[in-house]
């Protein structure tokens, strides 16, 4: 249906737009990474005044070394992917595996079982390529700086649990849609979207009550002192949920949580163990406060249709490109001539548009961060501000999350507004917070 009045793709110009679109969101992320790494380093030496009464300098110097660990790797794991993007993509890696499971799989399968198979070993590739930095990253990483609690044994338990659990989920929706590619005529892409909006909210009432309980143990919160505390500031806010649950994130890593999941009367606010040990009652009052002023502004509804309308441009866009021949040509893939090419325009599609996708990263960093100066404001009117503070400051201490980030940087990355202006906000009162 696009066919007779959109252009058609120009390979050549795609394939150069896609390789301009990387270098410039390499030159970028190297520039801010680089900026942090110094800014950070620079003010390890001495804690922010308005902190000096309560971050003590080691853990100032910590989160300044963290973040300087982290940034560090970040840059090799950037290189690294970067350079596997345009393997798989400008120099015919993709070609190369779709001629592999092409000639092992079509003729004796079928359609279907080729393309699941095609996405199958692209995957585990991906994953197994990943699996050092991710080694690296929790058992070096996080490990020297006291946050890793994983054992081998658990980080092993957890990867086949999660590989099944992925390819139970997985396997189901992507032949559903590949289904839907081929048969479902030139609006396929308005079911496949509709299918994976569905999926989205299946997620979303199974992922609370079937899937994290297969990871985690979720006990009803046994502090009776708490729960009433809890209970009470629900009332006053107008809440309703089905349950308040601890779970055992201590097993795993020293990072402290506390969120909210499900939706409609499935609800549920979940407290890692790590905060409640960390958190005295008034401070986890004013974190859920925070958490509520999420609810009552209506951010997480926003974020929902934000991405449902997302989705849809994104399988419009899909729905054109994976009829052009040039979209295949341009990352040097040869469209199948016997068999429906759907699996390779996926594939494509996932690994290009975030190149893409990335340029808008500052937009929504922006609007997420305003969203958290709102639920802040929220909190300090039906909890203490100060509570709100303290607490934010223990965490951040916690996560060894730097009080000095180089300006630029947050501004582009940082979902949350940066500690010194949060507390700033919070404890200049309800009436200053509505600016960002
Ligand atoms: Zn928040």
């Amino acid at each position: 249906m696009f066919a007779s009045y959109l252009p058609s793709v120009h390979p050549g110009a795609l394939s150069l737009a896609f390789a301009l679109a990387l270098l410039l969101s390499l030159a970028i992320k190297f520039w801010l990474s680089s900026r942090q790494v110094r800014h950070v380093a620079q003010h390890r030496g001495q804690v922010p005044a308005a902190f000096a009464a309560t971050v003590p300098l080691a853990a100032h110097q910590k989160a300044a070394d963290y973040t300087v660990a982290r940034s560090r790797f970040g840059l090799l794991n950037l290189a690294f992917s970067s350079a596997l993007l345009l393997a798989w993509t400008l120099l015919g890696g993709l070609d190369a595996l779709n001629t592999l499971v092409y000639d092992a799989t079509y003729l004796r399968f079928g359609t279907m079982a080729y393309q699941l198979s095609l996405l199958l070993a692209f995957v585990v590739i991906g994953a197994l390529l990943d699996l050092p930095w991710e080694l690296y990253d929790t058992f070096r990483i996080e490990q020297s700086f006291g946050f890793n609690r994983m054992t081998w044994k658990m980080y092993v338990n957890d990867a086949l649990k999660g590989a099944l659990v992925g390819a139970v989920i997985g396997l189901p929706i992507a032949a559903l849609i590949l289904w839907l590619m081929g048969a479902a005529g030139s609006y396929w892409w308005l079911w496949a979207w509709a299918s994976w909006m569905g999926f989205n909210l299946l997620i979303l009432v199974l992922y609370p009550t079937v899937i994290a309980p297969l990871f985690n143990k979720f006990e009803p919160l046994p502090d009776e002192a708490l729960k009433a505390r809890v209970e009470g500031l629900m009332t006053r806010c107008g809440f309703a949920a089905k349950g308040l649950f601890v779970m055992d994130g201590s097993r795993r890593s020293a990072h402290g949580n506390a969120y909210f999941t499900g939706f409609g009367p499935a609800k549920r606010v979940v407290f890692f163990d790590t905060l409640l040990a960390r958190l005295n009652g008034p401070e986890v009052e004013a974190v859920l406060a925070h958490e509520l002023g999420h609810f009552k502004h209506k951010h997480v509804l926003k974020r929902m249709l934000t991405m449902f309308a997302i989705s849809l441009a994104g399988f419009a866009l899909l729905g054109w490109l994976s009829s052009q021949s040039g979209f295949y040509l341009a990352f040097a893939v040869q469209p199948n001539m016997a068999a429906p090419n759907d699996a390779l325009a996926l594939l494509l599609f996932m690994m290009v548009l975030p190149v893409f996708a990335f340029f808008f990263t500052p937009l929504s960093s922006l609007l997420s961060r305003r969203d958290e100066f709102q639920a802040d404001a929220y909190a300090c009117t039906h909890a203490r501000g100060a509570d709100l503070a303290s607490a934010l400051l223990k965490l951040h201490e916690d996560n060894a999350g730097t009080l000095t980030p180089d300006p630029v940087f947050a501004r582009f990355y940082y979902s949350h507004p940066p500690a010194t202006e949060r507390l700033g906000a919070i404890l200049a009162g309800p009436q200053a917070q509505t600016a960002t």
